[in-house]
């Protein structure tokens, strides 16, 4: 059985106090849900990481990180590294994010060395791939994600693939308003599964959650979480209001 999972990435928002009140809602909302299979995972800005992972010690929320350095220690201002994630009880990292991938020009080749350091430190890398709109028009999106996955995530050994999230997140739907469709979803989600077990045989392909991300909203999270494939869903705008996430979280 594959980890169904909900994961809120509040890239630039919130001040501490938000942020606090936020998760202390989340947490008490989650008190009465069988989770069982389930994993509820908030990625806040990395000073508040803290704030998160002190309630997850007492509650059934996880914590991912938006991004981690590619090195592993030193005179790298600014970055964080594997390691202090680890050592703070981070669990999860997204990696890849097209916004990552548009605006600090992260590219497959440094993506792939940042997924060895989250390995490295027991963090497991929720890895974003998608295609731009063009790319869709032109029929081009099943070779961008191939490339996404071969170039960033195939130098893995099957065990260590195994400890790998998915997040298919086509770039025209995030923060648009403008969701994939459910078929859309599918079909690349089952893509993705596809190109996974060519690499790696069926059953370590039917072991990876593969989560779809953009614009996935109360309305319309439990038609894509329905699909056949779509193991959970990656949440932008929607993970900053606790009603909205925690709806998306029954959802699931
Ligand atoms: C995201 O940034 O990962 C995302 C899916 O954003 P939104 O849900 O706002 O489209």
């Amino acid at each position: 059985m594959r980890t169904k999972i909900v994961a809120g990435n509040w890239k630039m928002n919130m001040t501490f106090s938000d942020a606090e009140d936020l998760l202390v809602e989340i947490a008490e909302n989650l008190e009465d849900l069988n989770l069982d299979g389930k994993e509820v995972i908030v990625c806040p800005p990395t000073c508040f990481l803290e704030l998160a992972t002190d309630l997850a010690d007492e509650s059934r929320i996880t914590v991912g990180a938006q991004n981690v350095s590619e090195h592993e220690k030193g005179a790298y201002t600014g970055e964080v590294a594997a390691m202090m994630l680890e050592s703070m009880g981070v669990d999860f990292c997204i990696l890849g994010h097209s916004e990552r991938r548009a605006y600090y020009h992260e590219n497959n080749k440094a993506l792939a060395t940042k997924v060895d350091k989250c390995l490295e430190h027991s963090i497991t890398p929720i890895y974003c791939c998608g295609e731009v709109l063009e790319e869709r028009e032109n029929g081009k999106l099943y070779n961008v994600v191939k490339s996404q996955l071969e170039e960033a995530l195939f130098h893995l050994s099957g065990d260590e693939v195994k400890n790998v999230v998915i997040a298919y997140e086509p770039v025209w739907a995030i923060g648009t308003g403008k969701t994939a469709t459910p078929d859309q979803a599918q079909e690349m989600h089952a893509f993705i599964r596809k190109t996974l077990a060519e690499k790696y045989g069926e059953e370590t392909a039917n072991t990876i959650s593969l989560l779809y991300g953009g614009s996935c909203n109360a309305k319309n999270a439990k038609e894509l979480f329905g699909q056949k494939d779509v193991d959970g869903g990656l949440i932008g705008g929607a993970s900053l209001k606790a009603e909205d996430f925690i709806t998306i979280v029954k959802s699931l």
